[in-house]
């Protein structure tokens, strides 16, 4: 069995001396040593001037929300080609998501179409760079300051991209990191907001421990967003595996490409100049009529030889019950995302996945295609 992705994990040797200064600490969470530690370590790493770590990426999402003082039952513009967590975030917080189409090459927001989605009542744009591909940052800016909105971006597939040289996480007022397993750099279940304001950063803190300002006062309504020390530990420990972990999976990434790129009708990952990749996911795009097969009979051709992928996205955001109903959830008005969700799979990806494996799934589809050589 072939897995879709497998968590970077460091030594047990390793962890078990971290969990021995813990338990030796009887400090367990709450803002331990290896909490701090692991933050500023992390905004030093990530390049931003302000970071805070949350116990998952969905808490801090909501956190972000909640710190940026939206008026009640405002909109928010979003994407449905995204994960769950997206749109409930706008939800949660007492807000509308209003859906607006994808861009046919990034598969994130379209930025061209959100002008036409603004009313009285939009208060912020929720984008989200797909799968690493960057939103277009610098006309979203421009919009959101013509309109004074509010810009959140869900980072969780881009942990660690530059765009002409800048961290992804300094654009926008708030950015959404997530560290669970699946995602390159994981704390097992943990997450951070990047911001630029520092003015934010009391808010983010107390809005992360239940609003308790000091044993007398609790000033806001918070949540816990608190990472414990062991996941702490976790991040640290991962932290110095990343490097060596992204040079593996840059060797994946090219043998894919070398395997997959002859083939008409599959659409690689192509990243512009000024643009890192976060080597997260590797996603291919199928043309069924260029192909002559379709991305579900990938799928299950695949499935079938033991090799997992994933669908992601589909279904949308906008196909949930909860938000089908909604005006901006027609298909007539999200033509590129309807599209998109049929011809995207996620491939196994991976540091340690193996060559062999490789060929193996690249094989499988080359095999599909109408004129393979
Ligand atoms: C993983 C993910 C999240 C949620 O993060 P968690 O840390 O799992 O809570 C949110 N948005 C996107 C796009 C994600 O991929």
């Amino acid at each position: 069995m072939i897995k879709v992705t497998k968590p970077l994990l460091p030594s047990l040797e390793h962890f078990n001396l971290h969990l021995s200064e813990i338990w030796e600490s009887e400090m367990v969470t709450n803002h331990g040593k290896k909490h701090n530690l692991l933050e500023s370590e992390l905004k030093n790493f990530l390049g931003v001037h302000n970071l805070s770590i949350f116990n998952n990426g969905a808490i801090a999402l909501l956190v972000a929300i909640k710190a940026l003082d939206l008026p009640r039952d405002s909109e928010v513009i979003t994407t449905p080609f995204t994960f769950p967590e997206t749109p409930h975030s706008i939800s949660w917080n007492g807000l509308n998501p209003v859906f607006c189409d994808i861009d046919e090459k990034t598969m994130c927001i379209d930025a061209d179409k959100i002008e036409s989605l603004i009313t009285s009542k939009t208060s912020a744009i929720l984008a989200v760079h797909v799968y690493g591909y960057s939103c277009d940052v610098y006309k979203i800016e421009k919009i959101a300051k013509k309109h004074n909105l509010k810009v959140i971006y869900d980072a969780a597939h881009a942990f660690n991209i530059k765009i002409d040289g800048r961290a992804i996480g300094s654009f926008g007022d708030i950015s959404m990191f997530s560290f669970h397993a699946t995602k390159l750099f994981n704390t097992i279940e943990g997450g951070c907001l990047t911001y630029n304001n520092e003015s934010l950063r009391d808010k983010i803190y107390l809005l992360r421990n239940f609003g308790i300002k000091n044993e007398e006062e609790v000033v806001d309504i918070g949540i816990n967003g608190k990472m414990n020390e062991l996941q702490a530990s976790v991040g640290l420990l991962n932290l110095k595996l990343l490097g060596s972990e992204v040079e593996k999976r840059m060797l994946v990434f090219d043998t894919y490409l070398k395997n997959l790129e002859h083939l008409e009708g599959i659409t690689l990952m192509n990243f512009p100049q000024n643009h890192t990749n976060s080597f997260q996911y590797f996603v291919i795009r199928v043309d069924e009529e260029k192909l002559g097969s379709s991305r579900d009979v990938i799928y299950l051709k695949l499935k079938e030889s033991g090799i997992l992928s994933r669908k992601y996205f589909y279904p949308l955001c906008s196909d949930y019950d909860t938000y089908k109903s909604l005006p901006s959830s027609k298909k007539e008005h999200l033509p590129q995302a309807n599209k998109i969700k049929n011809e995207v799979l996620c491939l196994p990806f991976y540091g340690d996945l193996a060559t062999n494996d490789i060929i193996k799934i690249c094989n499988i589809i080359s095999c599909l295609a109408r004129t393979s050589n």
